[in-house]
C-alpha cells in the first residue's frame, strides 16, 4: 500500500528544512515556484496536511487548495502578462507524479509557447 513519506522533497520544504521560493501561504496552504519551470511562472500549490496525493487526501483539504489553485492562476496569469493557464495534477508513478506530497501545478501559458518537457 502506498503511504506518505515524512521525508518526500516538499515535507522538508514545508518544514523548511530546505529553501523555496515561496509566493503565497495561509493556515491551510502554501504556494512556491517550481524549480524546473515548463513555463515562466510556474508554481506549484499544497496543502499543508501531509496527503500523498488525491487519492489519500482528506476531502475537508480540497477546498481550501482549490480556492488557492484559483488565487494563484489569477494572480500568475496577471503577473506574467500570460494568455491562458493550465493546470495539472499527478498521481503516482504511471500517472506523472515523482513528488509524493499532494500538489497542483499553475502554469501561465503564452499563445504558441509549448510547455518545456
Ligand atoms: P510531479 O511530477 O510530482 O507532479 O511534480 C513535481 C514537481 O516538483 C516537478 O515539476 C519538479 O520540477 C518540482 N520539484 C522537484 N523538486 C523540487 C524542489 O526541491 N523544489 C521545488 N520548488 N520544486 C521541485
Amino acid at each position: 500500500m502506498s503511504t506518505y513519506d515524512t521525508n518526500n522533497i516538499f515535507a522538508k520544504i514545508l518544514r523548511g528544512e530546505i529553501p523555496s521560493h515561496k509566493v503565497y501561504e495561509d493556515d491551510a496552504t502554501v504556494a512556491f515556484m517550481d524549480v524546473m519551470p515548463q513555463a515562466e511562472g510556474h508554481v506549484l500549490v499544497l496543502p499543508k496536511t501531509p496527503s500523498r496525493n488525491i487519492l489519500d487526501a482528506d476531502a475537508a483539504t480540497l477546498p481550501s487548495l482549490i480556492g488557492t489553485v484559483q488565487k494563484i492562476a489569477i494572480a500568475a496569469k496577471e503577473a506574467f502578462d500570460a494568455d491562458g493557464v493550465t493546470i495539472m495534477q499527478f498521481n503516482e508513478a504511471p500517472a506523472g507524479q515523482s513528488v509524493y506530497h499532494l500538489h497542483f501545478h499553475v502554469i501561465p501559458r503564452r499563445e504558441g509557447i509549448p510547455l518545456k518537457p
